[in-house]
């Protein structure tokens, strides 16, 4: 990797790069960044760089808080919008000063997963599908509800207010080395979604923190907040991040075709689907894991409710999209982008897994729209729900352990802790629905 490392030194210079941002995603999803200068990329590139892994929200206590960022020299970027000094930024592992990979660490987590795979002879790739709002922002930038657009799906400008920001977005994504495959508005106002081109799971980890990222800043660069809460608006659709994934054999092929199957599928792919839909309850708080997620997921907005699969229909929480061949793949439709990407990622394949490994079968695929699907119905075909808030997802993340050995010990341990405050914080939280219900009726 020597070579490596001189070509980014030699490239930094050329670039004149100044600042780089060396980053890594905490337990809760949320990007963190150490910078540094340019005389000291020789020293990060060498894995010396240190930091205090007691400031990072759900890491270590003070006595073990001396942690190591690894640099992935893979993810070297200089930032298109930085004009001078140009900035650049490197993706992160986090080390304890033993050199031995930090558990807490998020993208640790999922290469520990994706090895699994590999030792079976398989890597995950994953297109994710984005979606997120843009809002305008009042005099203070503080962000508004208001979105001044009443455009629906796939509409075009002038009625589209947020396209000019999402082509800028676009522009510079590309310009960071996405292969964009669409951009479009989405079913709400002020509601968007940019596809990116599927990659191994760990890159397109990497790729969705880049790309909130990228959305973020260039809202704000035109004026805009982009938000990827999943249901900022009552009334309207939320926003999801559908997981489209396959699994390719060692020498490419992709493991999920099958000419002669049921539906052209392979028994993996199926049990695939199987683990999936058997541990659907227990990676819910990591794939959901805001007392928000459970908003979106309520019948009638496009968002999953019961756990089942279809060959088509878009209302179960998993969809098999029509493509076969190498393009065969899978959609789980309950993720939100509000969920660690390097987490849920870990979480879902771990299940999958499971699925193969104890040849799990799934359940019979529904045919009709299950949003029609009444109670009596559903128990006659043995069809669950999704958990229906944070604190029934936390209980089943509790009990699953494979999706809990997916996060390892530390990360699971601190995951529920975190979500199970956040929930006693809502819980004690008298809202506006409540006053207008009760206030003058009791
Ligand atoms: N916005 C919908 C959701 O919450 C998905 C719409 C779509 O199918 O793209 O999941
Ligand atoms: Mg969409
Ligand atoms: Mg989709």
């Amino acid at each position: 990797n020597n070579c490596k490392k001189e070509e980014i030194l030699k490239k930094a210079k050329e670039l004149e790069v100044e600042f780089i941002h060396l980053q890594f995603t905490d337990i809760m999803g949320v990007m963190k960044n150490v910078s540094i200068t340019i005389e000291q990329l020789e020293k990060a590139l060498n894995n010396e760089i240190m930091f205090d892994g007691s400031s990072i929200d759900g890491f270590v206590r003070i006595e073990e808080s001396d942690m190591y960022l690894r640099p992935d020299l893979s993810t070297f970027v200089v930032l298109p919008w930085s004009s001078h000094p140009k900035e650049a930024r490197l993706i992160c592992d986090i080390y304890k000063s033993d050199e031995t990979p930090f558990d807490g660490c998020p993208r640790n987590v999922l290469k520990k997963v994706l090895k699994e795979a590999a030792d079976l002879g398989y890597i995950l790739n994953v297109g994710p599908e984005c979606e997120f709002f843009l809002f305008h922002t009042d005099e203070k930038g503080e962000p508004s509800l208001d979105t001044h657009d009443n455009a629906g799906y796939f509409d075009l400008a002038p009625v589209d207010l947020g396209g000019n920001a999402r082509k800028d977005m676009t522009v510079v994504l590309k310009q960071m080395g996405y292969e964009i495959e669409a951009s479009h508005h989405e079913v709400a106002p002020g509601q968007h979604e940019i596809d990116f081109k599927y990659a191994d799971a760990l890159a397109t980890a990497d790729n969705i923190m880049t790309f909130k990222m990228v959305v973020r800043i260039i809202a704000q660069r035109h004026g805009l907040h982009a938000t990827f809460m999943p249901k900022p608006k009552f009334g309207i659709n939320g926003s999801g991040m559908h997981i489209n994934m396959s699994l390719a054999s060692l020498d490419g092929k992709n493991a999920f075709y099958d000419e002669d199957g049921y539906l052209k599928l392979s028994q993996t792919a199926y049990n695939f689907l199987g683990g999936v839909v058997k541990h659907a309850k227990g990676f819910a708080a990591v794939t959901n894991p805001t007392v928000n997620s459970y908003k979106r997921l309520v019948p009638g907005y496009e968002a999953p409710v019961l756990i089942a699969w279809s060959a088509s229909n878009r209302s179960p929480l998993i969809r098999i999209p029509a493509k076969r061949g190498n393009s065969t793949r899978i959609e789980l439709r309950n993720p939100d982008p509000s969920a660690n990407p390097y987490l849920a990622l870990a979480a879902i394949l771990k299940s999958g897994l499971d699925g193969i490994k104890n040849n799990i079968d799934p359940p019979e695929p529904v045919i009709s729209n299950v949003y029609h699907m009444d109670e009596l119905e559903m128990k006659e075909k043995g069809i669950e729900s999704l958990p229906s808030n944070l604190y029934e997802a936390v209980q089943a993340l509790s009990k699953d352990a494979v999706v809990k050995e997916a996060l390892g010990k530390h990360v699971s341990e601190k995951f529920v802790d975190a979500a199970l405050y956040e929930w006693y914080e809502y819980s004690k939280y008298i809202s506006e629905w409540e006053l207008d219900r009760y206030l003058r009726k009791f």
